[in-house]
């Protein structure tokens, strides 16, 4: 029987895995472990492997894969920017991800943390646990259909995040390297990303992070934002110059933030830091503050969303042992 094994596994995707298995007639197991050169040993005896790295992977994996046997790498995320491509696809290592799981999902948590920060509740929630229940200016809110949304990235999340704000009866205004034509019917694109912050309310990032875009929300774009405005990333933290964000929430000019992403995660994303100090002042200091909203990297985490990407990375492992290759492949 072919026997696949999963790295990285979080108690949510046994299930789906084991239900899998069975429907395909596959052995797998689990570690809970990453792929490490350490790790990369339990693979004896397996025709298959499929983890969720995060950090970057070291480079002599794929050819201690290679001797192994194993053919590929099945990873349980649309992100590829741990691997080396290049160096996999020299010891004939197929990498493959899961590059549409739900953007539903995503969507829906952009909107959800939105809608939290211009209805000011985590101030209403500080408040009222202190037993302060008056209506005063600092928790006064707008009304969504009042206005104007910005989607910057309007790929597959960026456009269903477009789409529930057009629910609203929102303004959307978008910028897009690519511009989609269908899009157009809802999303006002505009030429850059200045103009299309320029006039926007809510601000909310949906592009991949690339070598070109690290830190693109710096200083620079922060000031061209609408005053009061409110910025929403649930793309990639190294997008965004989080010193820079933080002093533009101090001045005043960026109303509130909601981070789902963060530049420095990795340390801390998805661990339990509950009894240990954290060493990092940024996170400190964003953790602590009312208008900011810092989630653990899970927009993407509902129930379909999970399933579909255990069930995306195993049917491409068992494609490339019985086809040489699959859809998702990407190198
Ligand atoms: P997608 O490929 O469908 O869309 C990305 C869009 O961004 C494309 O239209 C592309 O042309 C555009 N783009 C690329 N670089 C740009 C730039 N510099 N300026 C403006 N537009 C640019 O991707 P998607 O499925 O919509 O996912 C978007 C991003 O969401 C992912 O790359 C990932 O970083 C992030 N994501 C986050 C989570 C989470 O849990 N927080 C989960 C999944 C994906």
């Amino acid at each position: 029987m072919i026997k696949i094994k999963l790295f990285g596994v979080r108690e949510d995707e046994k299930k789906i895995a084991r239900d899998w298995a069975k429907q395909n007639q596959v052995d797998v197991s689990f570690s809970e472990e990453i792929l490490t050169l350490e790790t990369v040993e339990q693979l004896k005896g397996y025709d298959a492997v499929s983890t969720q790295q995060t950090g970057r992977l070291d480079d002599r994996i794929y050819e201690r894969l290679h001797e192994l046997g194993i053919k590929q790498i099945a990873q349980r995320s649309a992100g590829i920017d741990m691997y080396n491509l290049e160096k996999a696809s020299e010891h004939q290592i197929i990498i493959s991800n899961v590059p549409s799981y739900s953007p539903n999902s995503i969507a829906e948590y952009a909107v959800t943390s939105a809608l939290q920060l211009i209805r000011k509740t985590q101030l209403i929630e500080k408040n009222v646990n202190e037993q302060d229940f008056r209506w005063k200016p600092t928790i006064m809110a707008k009304e969504i259909k009042s206005l104007e949304i910005a989607i910057i990235g309007t790929g597959r999340i960026g456009q269903i995040t477009a789409q529930i704000f057009s629910a609203f009866g929102a303004k959307i205004v978008g910028y897009d390297l690519y511009p989609n034509e269908d899009a157009k019917h809802y999303i006002e694109y505009k030429k850059s990303i200045e103009e299309a912050v320029s006039g926007a309310d809510i601000v909310s990032i949906h592009m991949p992070a690339t070598e070109d875009n690290n830190h693109l929300f710096n200083e620079s774009l922060f000031n061209q934002f609408k005053d009061d405005a409110v910025f929403i990333n649930t793309a990639r933290g190294s997008i965004v110059d989080t010193k820079a964000l933080i002093n533009a929430l101090n001045s005043g000019k960026i109303s509130g933030a909601a981070l789902d992403t963060y530049e420095n995660e990795s340390t801390y994303i998805p661990k339990d830091f509950r009894n240990t100090d954290i060493d990092d002042p940024i996170l400190v200091e964003l953790l602590s503050r009312t208008d900011v909203i810092f989630t653990p990297h899970i927009a993407f985490y509902t129930g379909t969303a999970v399933r579909n990407l255990v069930e995306g990375a195993l049917d491409a492992a068992l494609s490339v042992l019985k086809t040489g290759s699959c859809m998702t492949r990407v190198n």
